[in-house]
């Protein structure tokens, strides 16, 4: 099972979570940012800084919003 974030509908886009990722695993996409579950070290730094509480960590990586290569 692959552990990493997702992100839900309540973002609002304001890429706090982008701008604070130390792997940088997120980016921009359609809806929200997007995470790379392979560079995400579940490290809860987007957790924290978002103001919304709409990124929670996540126990597969099939959620929307949750890219990967997998
Ligand atoms: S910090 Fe939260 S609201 Fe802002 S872009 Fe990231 S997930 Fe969306
Ligand atoms: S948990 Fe950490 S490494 Fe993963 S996307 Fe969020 S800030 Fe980046």
């Amino acid at each position: 099972m692959t552990v990493a974030i997702g992100i839900d509908g309540r973002c609002t886009g304001c890429g706090m979570c982008i701008a604070t990722c130390p792997e940088r695993a997120l980016w921009p996409g359609p809806k929200r940012p997007l995470a790379d579950v392979d560079v995400c070290t579940v490290c809860m730094a987007c957790v924290e800084v978002c103001p919304v509480d709409a990124i929670a960590v996540t126990g597969h990586s099939g959620l929307d919003g949750l890219a990967g290569s997998r």
